[in-house]
């Protein structure tokens, strides 16, 4: 545990101090105050059964509060979730308010239309609706056992979300001249989607057993967006499905989600040195700022793909 830490852990019951100031007569008087810190923050081995997850992790948990509103209390001081729930929130917002500004997030070609609009904001929901269920998840996880198992399917609902989304997006500028195309791979994303949103709703599925079919299920998902892929260098040839949907891209954001979930699947780095990566820097908060790039790295390729396919209009 960092000295910073055990010093504010340490921060109960109550204190005293002693205040002197001089009156009009410039007479001394002493002021005596009586102050009562309530403790914020836990160790590992202070907090229930069901809060430990991640071993590495030693100090700055905000303990069990049964209570809504001491969770959203702890919007406003440091623990360990402080960097996961603003690392979505902030991201999360920008998302909404480019939404609602669209006309200036987007260039504006003769051929633009309402549906042009529409499947670029369908991204910017999308990522809205993940990053705001992750961060709203960090901020009340600490609320019970049973809040906690929802908040986590909603964030994994959240992740499901995205990845339709930024798929059906993409899809819409790399086959703009083939229908068939397009809404063939818009319906396997759609079955793989709501496949991977009842596995991770149903309390069946989650169980351990199912554990195994649940991450295969997800990988297919994952994967399933290389077969547009290889259907475009198929029918279109390499260098012209490389400028379509931006390649260069959608390759780089998904370089960034494999990174993130890696390093979150190993713990590093806060696995190498116990205690040191407890409020910041911990393999959550790397992976949710790499969700966020790979966000941003799949915006580049939707709008490159859009300006491309008006200019050629
Ligand atoms: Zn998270």
């Amino acid at each position: 545990m960092t000295k910073n830490l055990q010093q504010r852990v340490a921060l109960t019951s109550t204190s005293t101090s002693t205040k002197t100031t001089i009156d009009d007569d410039n007479v001394s008087i002493k002021h005596t105050k009586k102050t009562t810190t309530i403790r914020k923050l836990y160790t590992w081995d202070e907090i229930p059964e069901w809060q430990k997850d991640n071993e590495h992790i030693i100090a700055g948990y905000v303990r069990e509060t049964n209570s809504f509103r001491r969770c959203f209390d702890s919007l406003f001081y440091i623990h360990n979730e402080t960097g996961n729930v603003y690392s979505h929130l902030v991201p999360g917002v920008v998302f909404f308010l480019t939404m609602l500004f669209d006309k200036y997030a987007i260039v504006s070609f003769e051929t633009t239309t309402f549906t042009d609009y529409l499947i670029i904001n369908l991204f910017f929901l999308g990522a809205f609706t993940c990053l705001i269920l992750s961060s709203t998840f960090h901020c009340f996880k600490s609320h019970s056992l049973k809040i906690a198992t929802f908040g986590n399917k909603l964030d994994y609902l959240g992740i499901v979300v995205l990845i339709v989304t930024s798929m059906i997006s993409i899809l819409f500028y790399g086959f703009y001249d083939n229908g068939p195309f397009f809404y063939g791979f818009s319906l396997l994303t759609l079955s793989f989607g709501s496949a991977c949103a009842i596995v991770s709703l149903k309390d069946k599925f989650r169980s351990r057993e199912w554990r195994p079919y649940r991450a295969g299920l997800f990988v297919a998902f994952g994967l399933s967006a290389v077969l547009p892929i290889l259907t475009g260098v198929m029918y279109y040839g390499p260098h012209e499905t490389w400028t379509r949907i931006q390649l260069k891209w959608v390759v780089l954001e998904g370089v960034f989600y494999i990174f993130g979930a890696f390093l979150y699947g190993i713990r590093f780095p806060e696995k190498y040195v116990n205690g040191t990566f407890d409020i910041w820097g911990h393999s959550h908060q790397i992976f949710h700022l790499l969700v966020v790039v790979a966000a941003f790295c799949h915006l580049k390729a939707l709008l490159g793909s859009y300006e491309l396919v008006h200019m050629n209009l």
